[in-house]
């Protein structure tokens, strides 16, 4: 599932980190591959940090 209500959205490569409210209102991190081909996407982290490391730790490999 894609959020559709991201802020404070930044770019690592092609991978794109953004914040977002889960149903409860809780603020959740969210990485998502935004490389054609390439379905990589996080589930919601609660921790912008984690999210971050896991968008620069992600091996992006297209066709
Ligand atoms: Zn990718």
């Amino acid at each position: 599932m894609r959020p559709n209500r991201f802020y404070n959205v930044i770019r690592i490569g092609p991978v794109q980190v953004g914040t977002h409210r889960d149903r409860l209102g809780r603020t959740k991190h969210t990485a998502v591959c935004t490389a054609p081909g390439c379905d990589f996407a996080t589930a919601p982290y609660a921790s912008r940090a984690a999210a971050e490391l896991a968008a620069r730790t992600h091996r992006c490999n297209p066709r």
